[in-house]
């Protein structure tokens, strides 16, 4: 039996073994996506850079647009490409139009998006 797989919340890609989100909530999982390399409850405090040591509560949100903004634009290459199917590949990143998908299951406001690549 193939064992669930929940989404990024920063790529949406369907990869991670535990749901960042429980209940709503976000939780700490240290469960690391295999395309966007985003480790939930590390990549938010050490991966970006919002200037504080632990990323408050309320700027989670906000520490997740950063990375994902990070990752775009340096090119969205894959972390472990050899757990994603080459379909959504293009050479070692994500197809932008597989990534476009991805966030629209997102529910994110890609319109709001100051990011290169989107307007
Ligand atoms: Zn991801």
């Amino acid at each position: 039996m193939a064992k669930k797989l929940y989404s990024c919340l920063i790529c949406g890609y369907k990869g991670l073994s535990e749901n960042p989100l429980y209940k709503g909530e976000y939780q700490k999982t240290f469960d690391i996506c295999p395309c966007c390399d985003f480790e939930f409850g590390y990549s938010e405090d050490h991966d970006v850079r919002l200037g504080f040591i632990v990323t408050p509560d309320h700027l989670i949100e906000a520490a997740f647009q950063l990375y994902r903004k990070q990752w775009i634009e340096s090119g969205m290459k894959i972390a472990h490409p050899e757990y994603i199917p080459d379909e959504v590949k293009n050479g070692d990143c994500l197809k932008f139009e597989v990534l476009l998908k991805q966030l629209k299951n997102l529910n994110l406001d890609i319109d709001n998006f100051e990011i290169d690549g989107f307007n």
